[in-house]
């Protein structure tokens, strides 16, 4: 269904509205970019190239460590330990990491090389010991996100160990994600960092209008549309209620709209 919906956006855009969709910002769902290449909606000479929406690849990340907690649990790791647990992969590490990993992309606009190597920088450090520093990669500079590289800038020595790094089991398992989250070429399509951050607050006010949990009339969803673009926010609460209500009237068989 998206990728009908996708489709037929590119088909009427230059129509519509006298412009051409390009890049295409993606979530990860390549079924919508392929649906719409095989359109060819601009012709064949027109080529569409594809982008990722660099906050979807980042929580990917954090999805990803959290799928392996999932797959792993219940299976010992040689050592005789879990993925997770105390002094293991822990939610708190897991959240740092992606937002570490987050960072590791947008602090490289414009350059998938240096991209892919924070990404692989992420593990080391996070894995480093006193006896084994593996900071070498960690990205340089007084505002790193590593306090032994910032010590290194600023001539500090404001660094402590850290505080259980992830034993080697557990980087085996962890080491293919990051291979394939901080794959040069997959990076490539995250260079221009471009996100659907403005598409998503938009769809979050207009679900709130026309909640998609419940069914809400082709007429409500387009009011909610058009409101959301043209009504100031003390009017929109009001239709935000008004619309409510009515959805609330047609579970009762009522119809307002
Ligand atoms: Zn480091």
């Amino acid at each position: 269904m998206e990728s009908a919906g996708a489709t037929l956006l590119y088909q009427q855009s230059v129509r519509l509205r006298k412009l051409r969709y390009i890049p295409y910002i993606g979530d990860g769902d390549s079924k919508a970019y392929t649906a719409i290449c095989e359109a060819q909606p601009y012709g064949l000479a027109v080529f569409i190239p594809k982008e990722e929406c660099i906050a979807h690849v980042t929580k990917r990340m954090g999805t990803g460590l959290r799928k392996l907690l999932a797959d792993y649990k219940g299976k010992m790791l040689s050592g005789g330990k879990g993925l997770g647990g105390t002094r293991r992969l822990t939610h708190n590490r897991m959240d740092t990491i992606q937002n570490v990993y987050g960072r590791a992309i947008r602090d490289n606009k414009g350059n998938a090389k240096e991209m892919a190597k924070a990404t692989h920088a992420i593990l080391k450090h996070y894995s480093s010991t006193l006896e084994e520093p593996k900071h070498n990669d960690c990205p340089s500079g007084p505002t790193s996100w590593c306090s032994f590289q910032r010590d290194r800038a600023n001539g500090t020595n404001c660094h402590k160990p850290i505080k259980n790094p992830l034993p080697d089991a557990v980087v085996e398992v962890l080491q293919p994600l990051f291979n394939r989250l901080g794959d040069e070429t997959f990076l490539v399509g995250c260079e221009n960092c471009y996100t659907q951050n403005r598409n998503e607050c938009l769809h979050h006010v207009i679900w709130g209008m026309a909640a998609k949990e419940m069914f809400s009339s082709p007429r409500e969803i387009s009011l909610a549309i058009s409101t959301r673009a043209s009504a100031p926010p003390t009017q929109i609460f009001s239709l935000l209620l008004a619309l409510r209500y009515n959805q609330k009237c047609l579970k009762l068989g009522k119809i307002l709209i």
